[in-house]
């Protein structure tokens, strides 16, 4: 089968590799139709996450249709259409009973190299480097899924690939992140970065009961698409000084809830931007997070800090006494994409969910993004700026890479 396979820095092929195959009695083999790249593929492409190797099948959003099933996975037959979560949960373990699903203490095969680093393993992740798993990952025809009797969930035949493809990270990350927030009706929620989960972020704080969300980027077509689509206030750090804006749209309490949805690749023209990119560019540290700093710094006296952007590594001048100082609280990790599939399908399809129809049942604060104002569910396609062949992996990559702004989500269709 041709998968598209990681080789280095900058560095991804279409490479001819062999068919994967049933290992266990809890896997499903899926014929992917559609499979995205993340915002987070981007720090293996850039090789800024430790642990990958020549050859690793890329590849974390997918999703397509059963082919083969291990004999223990009864929930699922040949010819089914399913979305996979990018977290991989045996469903038996301490954590998974817990629906922590993506802490599961029995996916990772290589446990023990992420445990050193931080002292214990999270779960496997597909297609995201051997500290968590080794799997091979979805941009490829075909994937082997394990636990298929847990993660996949199947998906009715009115849905398309692109209303469901996103329930497979970005879609249920940005929703984590709004419930990790702790928005309570009427507070005024902050996002750094406008990227497609800053987008479903702002989206979710709406039905969280926001009052105000306030977007953060300096790409300009991100910030138009929060305010278009999102009804988001926008600040572009690039112009204006982001705590003095913020502090003055609050009345000089700063925001009740900060998200941020940058992560561990920051940019940033301040002092301790520039300082972080010295940092990591010299191997002398790993993450750059001024967006995080920022986030703490901003926000208000006994706010949360709700962090859905990926770290990986030692933080640099972490504000720590600013964030106790206040009195905040802070929330983060790894999606548990388990629990948010099927509401957040409920939400695509309409079904159980009042959107802003004009039936003029929905909550109070509910506003729901341009993309749903005239359906009955909410729409996640209008974040995709390119559709491709799947062949075109390595140009879409070096294209998502280096795009300034008209590059927001790719598609790759098999
Ligand atoms: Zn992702
Ligand atoms: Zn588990």
């Amino acid at each position: 089968m041709k998968a598209i396979c990681w080789y280095g820095k900058q560095d991804v092929r279409v490479e001819t590799v062999p068919d994967p195959q049933i290992l266990n009695p809890r896997d499903a083999i899926i014929r992917v139709t559609s499979t995205a790249i993340c915002g987070s593929d981007l720090h293996l492409y850039n090789n800024v996450i430790p642990s990958m190797q020549a050859g690793d099948i890329l590849g974390h959003e997918f999703m397509g249709e059963v082919v083969e099933v291990g004999q223990k996975v009864e929930n699922l037959s040949v010819g089914d259409r399913v979305v996979v979560p990018f977290t991989i949960a045996c469903g038996n373990c301490f954590f998974c009973q817990k629906k922590l699903w993506s802490l599961c203490d029995n996916s990772n095969p290589n446990a023990s190299t992420a445990a050193k680093m931080y002292g214990y393993s999270g779960s496997g992740l597909f297609g995201y480097s051997h500290m968590f798993g080794g799997y091979a990952g979805g941009q490829a025809e075909y994937v082997r899924v394990p636990f298929a009797d847990v993660g996949p969930m199947k998906i009715g035949e009115q849905v398309s690939d692109e209303h469901a493809l996103f329930l497979s990270d970005i879609l249920p990350t940005g929703y984590m992140a709004a419930e990790n927030a702790n928005i309570n009706e009427g507070d005024t929620v902050a996002v750094w970065g406008c990227g497609p989960v800053g987008q479903f972020a702002i989206q979710s704080a709406w039905w969280f009961g926001a009052s105000r969300v306030i977007a953060i980027d300096q790409v300009e077509q991100r910030l138009t698409m929060a305010r278009d689509h999102g009804n988001a206030e926008t600040i572009n750090f690039d112009e204006v000084d982001v705590s003095a804006a913020l502090n003055e749209m609050t009345g000089g309490m700063g925001p009740d809830c900060c998200i941020d949805a940058v992560g561990l690749e920051a940019h940033g023209t301040s002092p301790d931007a520039i300082y972080d990119r010295v940092k990591q560019a010299t191997y002398l540290g790993t993450d750059r997070i001024h967006a995080l700093r920022q986030a703490i710094y901003c926000c208000r006296k006994g706010g949360t800090v709700s962090i859905p952007g990926v770290y990986g590594g030692f933080l640099d001048k972490m504000p720590f006494g600013a964030a106790f100082g206040k009195g905040l609280k802070m929330a983060m990790g790894q999606t548990h994409v388990h629990n948010y599939l099927q509401p957040l399908l409920d939400r695509i399809t309409g079904n159980g969910h009042a959107s802003t129809g004009s039936d003029g049942d929905q909550a109070p604060h509910d506003q729901s993004t341009s993309a749903n104002r005239n359906n009955r569910g909410f729409d996640p396609t209008y974040i995709i700026s390119h559709r491709l062949p799947l062949s075109e992996a390595p140009d879409a990559y070096r294209m998502f890479n280096e795009s300034k702004g008209e590059c927001t989500k790719v598609v790759l269709q098999n």
